[in-house]
């Protein structure tokens, strides 16, 4: 009888192992792009034709291989980067296998064209994972590796691919977690021939500029941290200027873009209520820690990562997150914007008309701690700030980068709403006693929420006393508050409480940002010079000056520069 099991040829064994690593076009680009940077070559060029189903190309100015070498690249576990044992813990941190391009060319016409820049240049061409001819040819040093008409021999696999739009998509956000992983590198991109990216090597805010648009890139705030374990750096965006999709949300380890939800967790809790439902702010954190402190999912195609202690990168990332939208950087900056020019390499493609990728302002403008303080005007006699209200609503002032615009409204209500929180914690609030008590008769349901947040209210400062069913009498305010609508004014905050109220949410905290909201000057209320001059100070004493309980910003900058640059200086 003859044997049922049969050894697989080994180009079929090849073309199984190949769904593994490569998914589709986009894996192909990674893998191939992944190799060029391990050459450590100065520029890598991406070409892509027909969603990368016809051909993906890859080309650098790395270190090339020998003829010998490219002849054995395409076995499978042929690799140059695990020479001893010990280099299998790279198996774990960076997912080397060797089996990338053996891979790829069982499922593709594969040529590698390459040259160590000290001998003839080496071409193999490959078809479905076999050598079908080498030549020698003058190259330059480098190596080229083109990949054509993928899976053409997996009519399965090829059946799966999503339409030449969707794998674009895929290749093109690809592209730019590695530009931004190498700010180092030159990279450019062609689709179908036409040039779509071109990016210079330089520093990591450069090549942040050159990815994001302009706005985009110009709402970020710099974190840093550093232990004796992790050394961290980013950036995120200003509360008020997140996106409505993650696509701007990226992780990087030890250079490579990695997924990772504890990390996700901390940056969003680090924005807490300053995030809307369906807001999503940009964020690009790069991480440096030594491997022994991570594990790498070794399966190729996958980038996520387990720290070995979870809890700790959270709480690192949430920590500096929390601290940068602290600092006074965290304040918006009004851009007027004018029609900007547009680089020319850019228009006329899905890809391309994203946004406006031309010169911006990061970094460098951002106010300086310290550089947000009100600047006084010298008189003979006195020093008084520079203060202007703007239509009953802002607060205009001079500050040393140019112009600060404060909404009085949301400031007050930041200031009432800590002052609230303090008398949580003991400091109960002080009263001033109404010289004639109101009363006020509720709903049966409006008196049950209330007999909830009576507690609270007495501790901001309310003196309030029932009597009788359903009725209150108020005899005592806050001392922040004016008087003379007490009554309207508990009303507001019993609908603003009702409102906002959910489960999750602790009252204490409800009521105080009811009370806040309610009782803060309005926008559209007179402010007399004194009064401005008096809610400022409080408003940077305050632990967060630059956000209102609800996550708005109460502060925004124009900067000198923008008002020039308007002005055509
Ligand atoms: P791995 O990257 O896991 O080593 P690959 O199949 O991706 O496995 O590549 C096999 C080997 O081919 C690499 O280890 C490297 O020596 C060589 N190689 C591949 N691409 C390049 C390149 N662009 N420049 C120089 N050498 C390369
Ligand atoms: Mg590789």
């Amino acid at each position: 009888m003859p044997s049922k099991i049969n050894i697989l040829p080994e180009f079929l064994m090849k073309r199984i192992a190949a769904g593994e690593v490569i998914e589709r076009p986009a894996s192909v680009a990674k893998e191939l792009l992944e190799n060029s940077l391990d050459a450590v070559g100065t520029s890598v060029s991406l070409l892509i034709k027909g969603g990368g189903i016809s051909q993906i190309q890859v080309i650098d100015n790395g270190e090339g291989m020998t003829e010998e070498d490219a002849l054995i690249c395409c076995e499978r576990h042929a690799t140059s980067k695990l020479q001893k044992p010990e280099d299998l813990e790279a198996i774990h941190t960076l997912g080397f296998r060797g089996e990338a391009l053996a891979s790829i060319s069982s499922v593709s016409r594969m040529t590698i064209t390459t040259s160590t820049g000290d001998e003839e240049g080496t071409q193999v061409i490959m078809d479905s994972g076999r050598v079908h001819e080498v030549l020698k040819l003058a190259a330059n040093r480098g190596t080229t590796v083109t990949v054509k008409d993928l899976f053409s021999n997996v009519p399965a696999r090829r059946k799966f691919l999503k339409s030449q739009n969707t794998e674009l998509r895929h290749i093109v956000s690809l592209f730019r977690r590695i530009a931004l992983s190498h700010p180092g590198i030159d990279f450019s991109l062609y689709i179908d021939d036409e040039k779509t990216m071109d990016l210079r090597g330089g520093s990591l805010e450069d090549r942040i500029r050159d990815l994001l648009t302009e706005k985009r890139a110009s709402s970020l705030i710099r974190v840093e941290k550093k232990s004796s374990a992790i050394s961290m750096v980013g950036f995120v965006s200003r509360p008020g200027e997140a996106l409505r999709s993650r696509r701007d949300q990226f992780f990087f380890l030890n250079n490579r873009y990695i997924v990772n939800r504890s990390m996700v967790h901390g940056v969003l809790s680090a924005y807490g209520s300053r995030l809307g439902r369906d807001e999503y702010p940009i964020f690009l954190i790069y991480l440096e820690m030594a491997p022994k402190h991570f594990d790498v999912n070794v399966h190729p195609t996958k980038i996520e990562v387990r720290f070995i202690d979870e809890k700790y990168v959270h709480d690192m990332v949430k920590g500096s997150v929390q601290e940068a939208l602290r600092k006074p950087m965290a304040v918006p900056e009004l851009q007027l914007v004018t029609g900007r020019k547009q680089k020319k390499s850019f228009s006329g493609h899905p890809y391309r008309n994203e946004g406006d990728y031309g010169q911006l302002t990061l970094e460098a403008q951002r106010p300086e701690a310290g550089e947000n303080v009100i600047e006084y005007r010298q008189f003979p006699d006195k020093e008084v700030p520079s203060l202007w209200q703007l239509h009953n609503r802002y607060i205009l002032s001079q500050i040393k980068s140019g112009l600060t615009i404060i909404d009085q409204h949301v400031a007050h209500e930041r200031i009432l709403y800590e002052r609230a929180l303090e008398s949580k914690r003991g400091n109960a609030g002080l009263s001033q006693q109404l010289l004639f008590p109101q009363t006020i008769e509720f709903t049966p349901d409006d008196f049950l929420i209330l007999t909830e947040i009576f507690p609270y209210l007495e501790k901001i400062g309310f003196g309030l006393k029932e009597f009788g069913r359903n009725t209150l009498v108020i005899e005592a305010v806050p001392v922040e508050i004016k008087t003379g609508r007490e009554r309207e004014l508990l009303l507001e905050i019993i609908e603003e409480y009702k409102l906002g109220h959910n489960e999750n949410t602790d009252i204490f905290e409800e009521v105080a940002t009811a009370f806040a909201c309610k009782s803060a000057i309005k926008s559209g209320d007179r402010m007399t010079f004194q009064e401005m001059a008096f809610l400022i100070d409080r408003l940077f004493a305050t632990k967060e000056p630059y956000f209102c309980p609800h996550g708005r910003p109460i502060v925004v900058n124009l900067t000198l520069e923008e008002i020039d640059r308007r002005f055509g200086r």
